[in-house]
């Protein structure tokens, strides 16, 4: 329990239970714990929902970025050109595989790679161009494929599970999307687990291939692969979850348009939406005054977090692989601060969240 009145989010609302507690109780009774049924189902419902040809099933969002760019032949020498704002684990895929990451700075209003800056970081090594849909807005994919020409793009779509880029699911605007079901993702699970989208049924095959040792068959290793398998559980679990995302994408951008409407004057800036496919995995604003305005939500029962602290540019993990600077990501790093969203926050809350920040004096 966050102890707050106010959580950022409740991972298990009342009305999942039965629903997730049948799907676990349906694998205990099979008997089958790896690579079975619900695995098999969730892959074809999985990417039905996402407009997708296949998907594939893994162990979690890092390790879905890692496969892509592995089944795409990239590893030690190559480079890939990606965000310095987004869960270090983006660049950690990268690192995984032997290749550096190359960080372009984002744009400073979409807070998405910016398509300038990834076409300057551009090099003979470039292997693939790695954009995150951040907080569940769709990157600049009309942008980035324009300067790409022919250089591979992989989404990270672990913040935008059903979102749509143009009016295009994301994850398939690229070779493949890469999905992350962390417990406090859109869709999430009660544990670890992920899933690759693509239209392209070779590499769907190859991922499948890497992400089970290699095998080709049983007991058959073609290639020297991982092991990065979806487990039965939480899949039956997400099956659960799916069938109610839609809806449950709805109602965020409901509350986020109530947020919208409610906090317009107050001093904070609301980050604008640039597509319509927006799926708002948060709800993000700016101010200079983030620790005063943090404390002052805490000080009424209200928890909010930061997406995120330090640019991974500058992550002591990274930092000598890639020693460009990104001053936009530093500066945002400073301002952004996430409110509570989730589909079981009520719009009274919202209300009450967005009065308390009208309330809130700049000092
Ligand atoms: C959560 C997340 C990841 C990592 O996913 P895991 O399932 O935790 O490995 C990668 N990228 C982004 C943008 C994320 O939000």
């Amino acid at each position: 329990m966050s102890g707050y009145r106010i959580p950022f989010q409740r991972l298990t609302p009342e009305d999942d239970r039965d629903a997730i507690t049948a799907a676990i109780a349906r694998v205990v009774d099979s008997g089958w714990y790896i690579l079975g049924p619900e695995v098999a189902a969730f892959e074809r419902e999985f990417a039905s929902a996402c407009g997708a040809a296949h998907a594939v099933g893994v162990g979690n969002g890092t390790d879905a970025i890692a496969l892509i760019l592995r089944a795409l032949g990239i590893g030690p020498g190559d480079e890939v050109i990606t965000t310095p704002l987004s869960a270090a684990f983006t660049a950690l895929a990268v690192t995984m595989i032997g290749a550096r990451p190359v960080f372009a700075d984002i744009d400073p209003e979409r807070l998405t790679i910016d398509p300038a800056a990834v076409a300057a970081a551009i090099s003979p090594r470039t292997k693939a161009i790695l954009p995150v849909h951040l907080y569940g807005q769709p990157a600049d994919m009309d942008a980035l494929e324009a300067i790409a020409r022919g250089i591979p793009i992989v989404e990270d779509c672990c913040q935008a599970h059903l979102a749509t880029a143009g009016g295009r699911p994301v994850g398939t605007r690229g070779v493949a999307g890469a999905f992350s079901f962390y417990p406090t993702k859109n869709l999430g699970a009660l544990g670890d687990g992920g899933a690759v989208i693509t239209n392209d049924r070779d590499l769907a095959a190859r991922i499948k291939e890497l992400s089970n040792g290699g095998q080709s068959a049983k007991y058959h290793h073609a290639h020297a692969g991982v092991n990065s398998r979806l487990d039965e559980v939480q899949a039956a679990i997400l099956r659960a979850r799916l069938s109610g995302l839609a809806a449950a994408t709805a109602t965020r951008r409901r509350l986020a348009g109530v947020y919208r409407a409610a906090l317009s004057g107050a001093p904070v800036s609301v980050l604008r939406e640039f597509d319509s496919g927006h799926v708002y995995h948060l709800f993000v604003v700016r101010t200079t005054a983030r620790p005063a305005l943090q404390r002052h939500l805490a000080d009424r029962g209200i928890e909010t977090l930061v997406h995120y602290p330090v640019p991974i540019s500058a992550q002591p993990a990274v930092r000598a692989l890639e020693p460009r600077a990104c001053p936009i990501a530093a500066r945002v790093c400073d301002e952004v601060l996430s409110l509570p969203l989730s589909p079981a926050l009520s719009e009274a809350a919202v209300a009450e969240i967005a009065a308390a920040i009208h309330d809130f004096e700049m000092r």
